[in-house]
């Protein structure tokens, strides 16, 4: 039988366990945490992501853990707009937003009886010496045709096979945090519709989650700074934060406050640079493959890095879904890389033009910025969302 070892239970690995294992192949997922746990915040499904998720496995029921993504603008912080809502081009499926939980729930309800899941199994090492691949967790060995990478941006196995990429910080640090429905203030309906708010290097994006989201409902925000990672206790973070936004337009100030500290996940925004020069590595009878952040973590601005994820794993099932080990899936991994590396570097370029609005601070890049934004911030989110659109499942 054919056989696979994915290595990290993230969104994508659970994704790739679950796609490869209905096509067929016998599947080891290893985890180095001691349980595969979602983080308690929520992210945006572009319709290349939703159409990636109804590739990988049509009968998941996404569509019952996914609220529709109102287009909220995006204002300055005093209330005023920057860009007007408006309506969103027909193309593909409405993106929609997800709590963490529901996505990993339902992922792994897709893992069916072929996978078989370690947990506590930090892979080390990855070898294609003898006939077969093998990747080792200290003293124990797992062999296999194929490896998948979905070892997040650190990856040991993207060091090993593409050293040259390398994990940097991208001079943001983001705050995100999920208020549950019970203990959110009082909201009309524009605010309670969320959007995007840009200050002078401050970015703040706030959205609805469905009712039933994680059983509780609630919206989700993601604060965005440029600098480095802030140091100090979730408690006094949340009160920097408080600080910062506290003049901006409601419900900003309002969701900080029913902010609780242990809601709250900071983190440093970091990247790949440069993206590895390949996505896929032949080797014995198969090889290895990056997918996810592996292969191309990124800043958050466009919100694409989990959508790509599940580009890869579409892209990946499709491709190998139906092949031998031997030429036949060597053949497989070749494509994979052929067809993913030009994708995320279209994407990834995109992403640095939104990253240099959200940077912009001092008086001149500001009015520039602003006096831009009109015309410039459609036309990227177009190209954006044209981008999502135009991504479509391999046959
Ligand atoms: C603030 C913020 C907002 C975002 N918003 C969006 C959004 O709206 N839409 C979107 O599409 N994307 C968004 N993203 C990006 C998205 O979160 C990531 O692209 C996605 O989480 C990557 O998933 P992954 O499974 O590839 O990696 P990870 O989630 O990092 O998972 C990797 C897994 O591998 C395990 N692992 C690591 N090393 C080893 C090892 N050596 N052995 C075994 N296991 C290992 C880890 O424990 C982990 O479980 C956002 C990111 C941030 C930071």
């Amino acid at each position: 039988m054919r056989t696979a070892v994915v290595v990290g239970a993230g969104m994508a690995g659970l994704a790739a366990a679950g796609a490869l294992a209905r096509t067929g192949w016998r599947v080891t997922l290893l985890e180095r945490g001691e349980r595969i746990a979602a983080p308690p915040t929520a992210l945006v499904l572009w319709s290349n992501g939703r159409r990636a998720l109804e590739a990988i496995d049509p009968g998941g029921g996404w569509e019952g853990i996914a609220a529709p993504l109102p287009d909220g603008g995006v204002r300055r912080p005093d209330g005023g707009w920057l860009v007007a809502p408006r309506s969103r081009p027909g193309a593909g499926p409405a993106p929609a937003v997800v709590h963490l939980e529901d996505l990993y729930d339902t992922l792994i309800a897709g893992l069916g009886d072929r996978v078989e899941i370690r947990t506590g199994a930090r892979v080390t090492a990855v070898t294609g010496r003898g006939r077969r691949l093998s990747v080792a967790d200290g003293p124990t060995v797992f062999e296999a045709d194929l490896v998948v990478a979905a070892d997040g941006i650190d990856s040991p196995v993207r060091r090993a096979l593409a050293p040259e990429s390398v994990a940097v910080g991208s001079g943001f640090a983001a705050w995100q945090a999920v208020v549950p429905g019970y203990r959110l203030p009082r909201l009309n309906a524009e605010q309670a519709a969320g959007g995007e708010t840009l200050g002078a290097g401050y970015r703040f994006v706030s959205m609805p989650l469905g009712e039933r989201a994680a059983g509780r409902g609630g919206m989700y925000w993601v604060a965005t700074a440029a600098g480095a990672p802030r140091p100090e206790p979730p408690a006094t973070q949340l009160a920097l934060l408080r600080r910062w936004f506290g003049r901006w337009h409601a419900p900003i100030p309002e969701l900080l406050a029913a902010t609780r500290p242990e809601d709250l996940v900071p983190q440093e925004v970091r990247e790949l640079r440069p993206l590895p020069r390949a996505y896929g590595f032949p080797a014995g009878p198969g090889g290895v493959v990056l997918v996810g952040d592996a292969g191309h973590a990124m800043p958050h601005h466009l919100g694409q890095g989990a959508c790509l994820a599940f580009e890869d794993v579409a892209t990946l099932a499709a491709l190998v879904g139906g092949a031998r080990p031997g030429p036949e899936l060597r053949a497989a991994i070749d494509t994979y890389s052929r067809t993913r590396r030009p994708r995320t570097t279209s994407v990834v370029r995109q992403m640095r033009r939104m990253s240099a609005v959200v940077q912009a601070r001092g008086r001149l890049a500001l009015r520039a910025r602003d006096a831009a934004l009109g015309s410039l911030r459609p036309r990227m989110l177009g190209h954006a969302e044209g981008l999502a659109a135009q991504w479509q499942p391999p046959e």
